[in-house]
């Protein structure tokens, strides 16, 4: 070997622990998390350190001594391990904070028994192979036993953690497990679990360096995770933990070169994975950036949709709950409007008489802008009732006809019937809604003709019953058809001709028919080339 590979390790592990361990707290010196990670940390670096140097040094002093330290500085990364994950869990250390210092107190009892006293470890002989070997005292099989315990207890925090974790604290935990599990099972099995089997091997030494520098791998996950807050999938986790050993492999390739040839190759393989690596996390990288992008954006519509469907909601019932109270005034007015009228206050003088009409028509369209409100208040809430019985259509626009042909006559147009020569049979009606369809439809025409005539006419297609309200007005430009069924839309000239029209009507009708299982249809030749309206209503229910 040209170089001395493991001391170089040695060195890397170190450096990771410290700048990782120091990143952390520096990231968030508050954290108790953060903390407790850097603790680990650094009581790794302590017995990293310790655990090499003891079997390098000469003097059986300096030997013991270190030993010493190795054995209490594991006591110390045990449970800064199973504080951290203590920390992790934001449940039990908030039900159990006097935990912390109970942590902090059983290192320090080991330690200073490690130090002082032969209970823990009663002194070390070095084998053939200068390794140093302890003797255990009376304590020593509990010191092992309390630190397998540890690890085993804090690995199985994270899990119980993972388990309750949301989707992207789920990411954060597998590295968490990926390391603390690689570094625990590689230091356990090497140090403590299989001494006694690879302590007479002359591989021995090289057995427990692989502990040593296994605790690289509960610096280096852990630490990303926590400074990498961010939602990662598992493929990312995949490739990035696959990337890191394959570097890591090549990396100590070059450590373990026999000749300058050998050297040159390896760091050039090195150097090139190093590189594609790169690349390749860079635009896995991307992807997950995008993909959370686009999850952000998902997340604020689904917040705004469910705002406006609030706002939505509110301004139903804000008309609901305007329109009732307005009902009941205007019901008032138009009752004492028509006594008036009637004389029944005395007589009153044809001036009075005129104003009185015309009030009266005026108080008639609030009645019905307000019944309109109720009826899209209903309708968009859900809350509209429709009590089906058969009834006669025929009987429904006979009824309609005489009032409607009087208004028409008062506006100087011609209003005619046609119905179907052979009876239409009863069908499944709501009465109620389909006159006030049928008569919305005539209003119209009547409002939208200056002159000319309007024809109503039913007849019987197949299983439907057909009403066709036509007139001469002032038609329909196409663009305009189709959106004449929304709300408060109303045709480019209606304004001129119907000044106190809400857009509301047809919305109204649409729905009262659709809930029927009927159509309603508009046709028009085209502006002031008048127009159709079709109602078509199955005769039996689909
Ligand atoms: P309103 O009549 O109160 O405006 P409607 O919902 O009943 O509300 O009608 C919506 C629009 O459809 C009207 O504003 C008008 O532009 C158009 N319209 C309805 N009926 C006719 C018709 N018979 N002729 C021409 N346009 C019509």
């Amino acid at each position: 070997m040209l170089f001395e590979g493991d001391l170089i390790m040695l060195f890397v592990v170190a450096f990771l622990l410290l700048f990782l361990g120091g990143f952390v707290v520096y990231k968030n010196p508050k954290s108790w998390v953060h903390r407790s990670y850097a603790l680990l940390s650094f009581s790794l670096l302590v017995w990293i350190f310790s655990s090499y140097f003891e079997d390098t040094v000469a003097s059986p002093f300096y030997g013991d001594l270190l030993l010493r330290v190795d054995f209490s500085s594991a006591l110390f990364a045990a449970f800064f391990l199973l504080l951290f994950c203590f920390e992790l869990s934001k449940k039990i250390i908030d039900r159990f904070s006097y935990f912390r210092w109970a942590i902090f107190l059983f290192p320090v009892v080991g330690s200073l028994l490690i130090f002082f006293s032969d209970y823990v470890i009663s002194g070390f002989y070095t084998d053939s192979f200068g390794v140093l070997i302890p003797t255990f005292g009376m304590f020593g099989f509990m010191y092992n036993f309390l630190i397998v315990a540890i690890s085993l207890i804090s690995i199985s925090l994270i899990v119980y953690e993972y388990k309750s974790a949301g989707q992207a604290e789920k990411a954060q935990y597998i590295y968490l497990l990926i390391g603390i599990s690689l570094t625990v099972t590689v230091a356990l099995l090497t140090n403590i679990l299989l001494t006694d089997y690879i302590k007479n091997s002359p591989d021995y030494g090289v057995y427990s360096r692989l502990g040593i520098f296994s605790s690289v791998f509960i610096a280096i996950f852990p630490g990303y995770a926590m400074l990498r807050y961010r939602l990662l999938n598992m493929k990312v986790i995949a490739t990035e933990s696959l990337s890191f050993i394959i570097l890591l492999v090549t990396f100590v390739q070059i450590f373990l070169a026999e000749n300058p040839y050998q050297l040159l190759i390896r760091g050039l393989v090195f150097m090139a994975m190093l590189v594609l690596i790169g690349m390749l996390l860079k635009s896995v990288e991307t992807e997950v950036e995008r993909k959370e992008e686009l999850q952000e954006m998902a997340n604020k519509l689904a917040i705004t949709n469910e705002e406006l469907k609030r706002l939505d909601n509110s301004k139903s019932e804000f008309i609901s709950i305007a329109s009732h109270q307005l009902r009941t005034p205007l019901t008032a007015i138009k009752g004492f409007l028509s006594l008036i009228l009637e004389g029944s206050y005395g007589k009153i003088t044809p001036q009075i008489e005129d104003v009185i009409n015309k009030v009266y028509s005026a108080n008639g369209h609030l009645v019905e802008l307000v019944e309109n409100l109720l009826n899209v208040s209903r309708i968009d809430s859900g809350r509209i009732q429709y009590q089906f019985a058969p009834a006669d259509i025929t009987e429904v626009i006979r009824e309609l006809a005489d009032s409607m042909t009087i208004i028409a006559k008062g506006r100087g147009l011609a209003l005619s019937f046609t119905y179907p020569e052979r009876p239409i049979e009863p069908f499944d009606m709501d009465v109620q809604k389909i006159r006030e369809v049928v008569s919305n439809l005539i209003d119209n025409a009547i409002k939208y003709t200056k002159e000319g005539s309007i024809a109503v006419s039913l007849e019987r297609r197949g299983d439907t019953a057909r009403i066709t309200v036509s007139d001469t007005g002032i038609g329909i430009a196409p663009e305009d058809i189709h959106q004449l069924f929304q709300k408060f839309r109303r045709g480019a000239g209606a304004g001129k001709v119907n000044v106190s029209g809400t857009g509301l009507g047809l919305y109204v009708a649409k729905s009262f028919v659709d809930a029927h299982g009927g159509s309603l249809s508009i046709e028009s030749d085209g502006v002031g080339k008048g127009s159709r309206f079709i109602v078509e209503l199955p005769l039996r229910k689909k």
